[in-house]
C-alpha cells in the first residue's frame, strides 16, 4: 500500500447508470465506497431518454442528479466529482487508482463502470445531430419518429440489422455509404421488408425545417423524421487494459469481458455497464451495475467463491 493513499472497501470508477447501481448496492451493505466520476456519461447530449421504467422520458440530468441526490445521503460513500482516474495498478492488497488531480485512492475490490465513447463517422454535420435527430437504439428513440420517414446512416455490415428492424418504426432508407454491401439473400430481405436503399456518398447531414437533411454527392437531398446508425466504439478509459483484463471485440468495438457476477479476468476487479457488454442501455446499465456492486461486496466476503 502507498502511505498516504486514501483507504476504501471499494472504488468505482464512473458514476452513471451503471456505477451508481454497483455503488448503491455497496453502500447498503455499509462498505466503505468511493465513486469517482468524470462526469461524461454517453448520453448527456440528449433531452430525454425512454425506455427505463418509472423513467421513461426523463431527462438524463434530471435522472443521474437524483440517483445521486440520494446517494449521497450515505455516510460510508464519498463522490469525486469531474475527477478522472488516470492510473489502476493492482497491489498485493488491493488496488491502486491515481488521478488527475494527482491523488492515490486504495480499494480492496474494483468497478469499472466507465461506459464507451461514440466514435462517429466523418460526415460534415454529423457530432452536432448526434442525440438529438440521430441516434443508435430504436428502442431507445424509435416509437418518437412517429412512423414517419426513417434514415439508416451505414457504417459497416452490422446496419444492414438496422435497418431490417427498423420498418416496424417508420419508412426506412439505407445508405449504404459505400461500405455497406449486402449480399442477395440480405437485399432480398432488405426488399421484403421494404427497405429503400440509397448508394450515393453522403456529403453532409443538417436540419432543415425541424427535418434530418442528407445530402448525397449526387447534390440531392433527402429529407427525414430522424436517423439511426451503429457507430464504432472504444472504451471511454484505458483502466482495463492496464491492469490486464481481457477485452473482447464486438462488431462495434471493444468490451470488457466479465463472468455471470461481473468480474473481469482480473480477480477483484468488476466491470458493468456499457463498457462490459455488446448491448447498451440504461435498463440493462442498471441491470449490470446491481450485479457487479453484489458482486464485488460479496466476494470481500466468499473469497474461495470468487478467487
Ligand atoms: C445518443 C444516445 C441516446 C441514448 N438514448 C438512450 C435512451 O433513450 N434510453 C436508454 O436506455 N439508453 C439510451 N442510450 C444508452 C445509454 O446512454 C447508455 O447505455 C448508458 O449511458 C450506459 O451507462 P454506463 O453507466 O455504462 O456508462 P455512461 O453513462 O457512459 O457513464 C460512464 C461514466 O464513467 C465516467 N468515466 C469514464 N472513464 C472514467 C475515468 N477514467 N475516471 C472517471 N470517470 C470516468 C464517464 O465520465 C461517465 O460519467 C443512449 C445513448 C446514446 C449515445
Amino acid at each position: 500500500m502507498i502511505p498516504d493513499a486514501q483507504c476504501y472497501d471499494v472504488i468505482v470508477v464512473g458514476g452513471s447508470f451503471a456505477g451508481m447501481t454497483a455503488a448503491l448496492q455497496l453502500a447498503r451493505a455499509r462498505r466503505k465506497v468511493l465513486i469517482i466520476d468524470a462526469g461524461l456519461n454517453r448520453n448527456r447530449m440528449v433531452r430525454r431518454s425512454y425506455g427505463f421504467l418509472g423513467q421513461d422520458g426523463s431527462s438524463p440530468d434530471d435522472f443521474i442528479n437524483n440517483a445521486r441526490q440520494q446517494l449521497l445521503k450515505y455516510p460510508n460513500l464519498v463522490w469525486l466529482d469531474n475527477v478522472i482516474a488516470l492510473k489502476a495498478e493492482k497491489q498485493d492488497d488491493g488496488f491502486i487508482i491515481a488521478t488527475n488531480e494527482d491523488k492515490s485512492y486504495q480499494a480492496q475490490r474494483l468497478v469499472l463502470a466507465i461506459g464507451i465513447i461514440d466514435k462517429l463517422p466523418d460526415i460534415a454535420g454529423i457530432d452536432e445531430l448526434w442525440g438529438k435527430y440521430l441516434f443508435h437504439c430504436p428502442y431507445c428513440d424509435g416509437y418518437e419518429l412517429n412512423e414517419e420517414d426513417i434514415a439508416v446512416i451505414g457504417t459497416g455490415h452490422e446496419s444492414i440489422g438496422k435497418a431490417l428492424m427498423l420498418p416496424d418504426w417508420g419508412k426506412v432508407t439505407l445508405f449504404s455509404n459505400k461500405v455497406v454491401h449486402p449480399d442477395p439473400s440480405e437485399l432480398k430481405h432488405l426488399q421484403a421488408r421494404g427497405v429503400s436503399i440509397n448508394d450515393e456518398l453522403i456529403e453532409q447531414i443538417y436540419v432543415e425545417h425541424n427535418r434530418l437533411a442528407i445530402r448525397t454527392t449526387d447534390q440531392q437531398i433527402h429529407r427525414f423524421k430522424g436517423g439511426f446508425l451503429l457507430p464504432k466504439t472504444q472504451l471511454a478509459s484505458p483502466l482495463a487494459q492496464q491492469l490486464g483484463c481481457e477485452i473482447g471485440e464486438s462488431a462495434i468495438g471493444p468490451f470488457i469481458i466479465t463472468d455471470e457476477s461481473k468480474q473481469t479476468t482480473v480477480k477483484g476487479v468488476f466491470a458493468c455497464g456499457d463498457a462490459a457488454r455488446t448491448t447498451a442501455s440504461i435498463s440493462w446499465a442498471v441491470g449490470d451495475g446491481a450485479s457487479a456492486g453484489i458482486g464485488a461486496h460479496q466476494s470481500l466476503i466468499f473469497k474461495d467463491i470468487f478467487d
